[in-house]
C-alpha cells in the first residue's frame, strides 16, 4: 500500500498520532512522515498538527481499495474486468483511460480517483471531484458495434445508476436527458460517454460516472446548478466501497446487456423516471433555443418536444441541454 493511502487510513482511525508513531507504523522517518502530510494537504485535508501531540484528521475517510469494490462487485461482474485501478488523485479518469490500450474483448478497464483536478462534464464543463468525498470512476470498454448504435448508451447508463441507487435506498431518482440523475430537481449524478470510432471495426468507448456521496468541502460552491448527496438523501453515509461495487456491478451488467441488444431493454425504465415528461422545458442550443412541452424519449432515445401547435420535434445530438422551466403564472 502507498504511504499517502496508509497514512489517510491510520489518520482516520481517530485522534492524534505523533510523528514518530505514525513512523514506526510506516517504517519510515519523521520528516519523511511531515513531507507525507504536507502531500495529503494538497489534496485539501484537513489535517491538524498540535505540537506535542502530533497529526489529526478532521474526520475519518473511508478510502476506496479495489479488493473490497470487487468483493462488492461479484464474482459475476469480477469476470468482465480486465484491470482496475484506484487513485489517490488523478486528473480526469476519462481523459486517462481514453489514452489507454483497448482491453480484451468484453472486458473492461477500471479507474476509480478519490479526486480529480479536471474532472469534466459534457462540452468542456467542469465535475466537481473533491478528495475522498464521492465517486468518481470510469470504465473502458470495447464495443464491436459502429458508433450510431451507440447514441442510446448515456440513456442506458443512467438505468444502471437508478438500479444502483436503489439497491442502496434512493427510490425516488429522477432522470433528465441525456446524462443527469437527479433527485428532488437537483443533481446527484453525471454520467460522461466519450467514443474513439475507428472508421471501420469496433468503437472503444470511456464511461464516467460522478455520484456524489458526501459533500462536505468547500468545493461544492463551485457548483452552479442545484446538487444534492447520497448523505443528504439518505441521513446517513453507505460504505463508498459498497456504493463503488454496486454502482459497478450495475453498469457492468447494463453495459454486457447494451452490447448485445442495444437501448430497447432500458427504454421503458428509463421513461419510468423521466423527471421532465409533460412539463414545461427551454433546449438550449448553439444558436438559438427553443421552448416547448416535453414529451420524452422516443424508441431510439431522442429527445422529443412540442412547441405551440407546431409537430413534435426530436434531438438525437449531445449539442443541446434541456432546462426546466416553471409554468407561466395563471
Ligand atoms: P446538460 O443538461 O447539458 O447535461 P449540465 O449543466 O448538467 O447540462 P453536464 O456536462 O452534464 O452539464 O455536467 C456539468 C455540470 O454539472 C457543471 O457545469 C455543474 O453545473 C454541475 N456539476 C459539476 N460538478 C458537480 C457535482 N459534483 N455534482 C453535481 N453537479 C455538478
Amino acid at each position: 500500500m502507498h504511504n499517502q493511502t496508509k497514512l489517510i487510513s491510520i489518520l482516520s482511525e481517530g485522534g492524534f498520532h505523533s510523528g514518530e508513531a505514525l513512523g514506526a507504523r510506516l517504517g519510515v522517518s519523521r520528516t519523511a512522515v511531515w513531507k507525507t502530510i504536507k502531500k495529503l494537504s494538497e489534496y485539501g485535508l484537513d489535517i491538524h498538527s498540535v505540537r506535542g501531540k502530533g497529526y489529526r484528521l478532521s474526520h475519518a475517510i473511508e478510502l476506496l481499495d479495489a479488493g473490497n469494490i470487487l468483493e462488492e462487485t461479484g464474482k459475476k461482474c469480477q469476470s468482465r474486468i480486465a484491470e482496475i485501478d484506484v487513485f489517490l488523485k488523478h486528473s480526469s479518469t476519462n481523459a486517462w483511460l481514453m489514452a489507454k490500450a483497448s482491453p480484451e474483448p468484453d472486458k473492461g478497464h477500471v479507474c476509480f480517483a478519490e479526486m480529480q483536478t479536471e474532472g469534466r462534464g459534457r462540452r468542456g464543463r467542469k465535475w466537481v471531484s473533491p478528495f475522498g468525498e464521492n465517486l468518481y470512476l470510469s470504465i473502458l470498454w470495447q464495443f464491436p458495434a459502429d458508433p450510431q448504435m451507440l447514441s442510446g448508451l448515456g440513456l442506458a447508463l443512467s438505468v444502471a445508476i437508478v438500479r444502483a441507487l436503489d439497491e442502496l435506498g434512493v427510490h425516488d431518482v429522477g432522470l433528465k436527458w441525456p446524462n443527469d440523475v437527479i433527485w428532488n430537481k437537483r443533481k446527484l449524478a453525471g454520467i460522461l460517454v466519450e467514443m474513439v470510432a475507428e472508421s471501420t471495426g469496433p468503437c472503444r468507448v470511456v464511461m464516467g460516472v460522478g455520484l456524489n456521496i458526501n459533500f462536505q468541502s468547500s468545493a461544492s460552491q463551485q457548483i452552479d446548478q442545484p446538487w444534492v448527496d447520497l448523505k443528504t438523501i439518505l441521513g446517513r453515509t453507505p460504505s463508498r466501497n459498497k456504493i463503488a461495487g454496486v454502482v459497478l456491478r450495475h453498469l457492468l451488467n447494463v453495459i454486457i446487456l447494451y452490447e448485445q441488444r442495444g437501448l430497447a431493454p432500458f427504454i421503458e425504465e428509463w421513461r419510468n423516471h423521466d423527471a421532465y415528461k409533460g412539463q414545461r422545458v427551454d433546449i438550449l442550443m448553439y444558436k438559438n433555443n427553443i421552448s416547448g412541452i416535453c414529451e420524452g424519449i422516443d424508441n431510439m432515445g431522442a429527445l422529443q418536444v412540442r412547441s405551440g401547435n407546431g409537430p413534435i420535434q426530436k434531438f438525437t445530438s449531445g449539442e443541446i441541454s434541456l432546462r426546466g422551466r416553471p409554468a407561466p403564472e395563471q
